[in-house]
C-alpha cells in the first residue's frame, strides 16, 4: 500500500550499487515504482532485481546525467514506460582525488559536470511533470564536504553549489506543491569510500575504524541510513519541509 499520490513514480540516478541503490530499493518499499538510474543499464540490474524480489516495481534505465540529450531521452522513458516522475533523487556523484596546482582543468569540468550540473538537468527535465501533478519531491544528495574538503576542491564546491540550488528550487517551486531538499552524508560504506582508502593505502576496515573515531555516534554510516531519510523527505509527511539540508553524519557538522 502505497502512501503516496495516485500515480507517483520516483527517479533515483546513480542507483546501481551504493546509497543510490539503497534509496531505490526503499523507495520501492514505500510504494513507488522506482526508475533506477545509471551509467550502464546492465549495472542496474542488481538493483531492479532487489526491487522486483521485494515486490516493488523498477525500471532500468542507462543514462550519464551529465549529458543533455541521454537525460531527456531517459525522462522521457521513464514517463512512457512508469508515468511521469514525482519524487526525484539527484544521487550519481563522483568524487576523485587531486591536490589543486595538480587539477586539470577537465576533472574540474568533469566533477562539476556530474555532480552540479548533472542534477540541474535531471531536475529541469523531472519537474514539468511535477509541476503539472501539483505535487513533487526533489531530493538532492550533497556531501559533508559542502563545508570544505581538503582533498577535493572540485567535489567540495559542487556539493556547496547543490545546496544553494536546493533552496533556490524550495523557494521557486513551493507554490507547485514541490518541496526540495538536500541530504549531505558524512563518510557512508561504498564504493567510493572504499576507492578512497585504496587511494590512501589503507585496508577498508582500517580507514572505517580512523573515520568512526571523528564521529560523535562512534561508527561509519551505511546506505541505508540515507535511505531513510530520503524516504522521510519524499514522503507527503515532509510537505512543510522544504529548502533543507539534513545531515545525516552522526553528529553536527559546521
Ligand atoms: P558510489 O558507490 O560511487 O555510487 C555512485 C553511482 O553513481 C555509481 O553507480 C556510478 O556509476 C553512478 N554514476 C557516476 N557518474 C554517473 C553519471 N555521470 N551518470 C549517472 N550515474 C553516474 O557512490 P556513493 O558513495 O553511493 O555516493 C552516492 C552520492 O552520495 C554521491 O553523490 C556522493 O557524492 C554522495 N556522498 C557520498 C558519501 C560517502 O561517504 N559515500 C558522502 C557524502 C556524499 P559507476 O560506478 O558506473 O561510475
Amino acid at each position: 500500500m502505497s502512501f503516496f499520490p495516485h500515480g507517483s513514480t520516483a527517479i533515483v540516478t546513480g542507483a546501481a550499487r551504493g546509497i543510490g541503490a539503497a534509496v531505490a530499493r526503499r523507495l520501492a518499499k514505500d510504494g513507488l515504482p522506482v526508475a533506477v538510474v545509471d551509467l550502464d543499464e546492465a549495472d542496474c540490474a542488481t538493483t531492479v532485481e532487489a526491487i522486483r524480489r521485494d515486490g516493488g516495481e523498477a525500471l532500468a534505465v542507462a543514462a550519464d546525467v551529465s549529458d543533455e540529450r541521454q537525460v531527456e531521452e531517459a525522462v522521457a522513458r521513464v514517463v512512457s514506460t512508469l508515468g511521469p516522475p514525482s519524487v526525484l533523487v539527484n544521487n550519481a556523484g563522483i568524487g576523485p582525488r587531486a591536490e589543486l596546482v595538480e587539477m586539470t582543468t577537465e576533472q574540474w569540468d568533469t566533477v562539476l559536470g556530474v555532480n552540479l550540473r548533472g542534477p540541474f538537468l535531471v531536475t529541469r527535465a523531472a519537474v514539468p511533470h511535477m509541476i503539472e501533478a501539483g505535487w513533487g519531491r526533489v531530493i538532492t544528495m550533497s556531501s559533508i564536504s559542502a563545508a570544505g574538503d581538503a582533498a577535493r576542491v572540485d567535489y567540495g564546491s559542487a556539493k556547496a553549489g547543490l545546496i544553494g540550488f536546493t533552496k533556490s528550487l524550495a523557494l521557486q517551486l513551493g507554490r507547485h506543491g514541490i518541496t526540495a531538499n538536500a541530504i549531505a552524508p558524512g563518510f557512508v560504506v561504498s564504493d567510493m569510500t572504499r576507492a578512497s582508502a585504496r587511494r590512501l593505502g589503507l585496508t577498508f576496515e582500517e580507514f572505517q575504524r580512523r573515520a568512526a573515531e571523528s564521529v560523535p555516534v562512534g561508527r561509519v554510516g551505511v546506505p541505508e541510513d540515507i535511505a531513510h531519510t530520503a524516504s522521510y523527505l519524499a514522503s507527503p509527511a515532509a510537505g512543510f519541509v522544504s529548502g533543507q539540508v539534513v545531515y545525516v553524519a552522526g553528529g553536527p557538522v559546521d
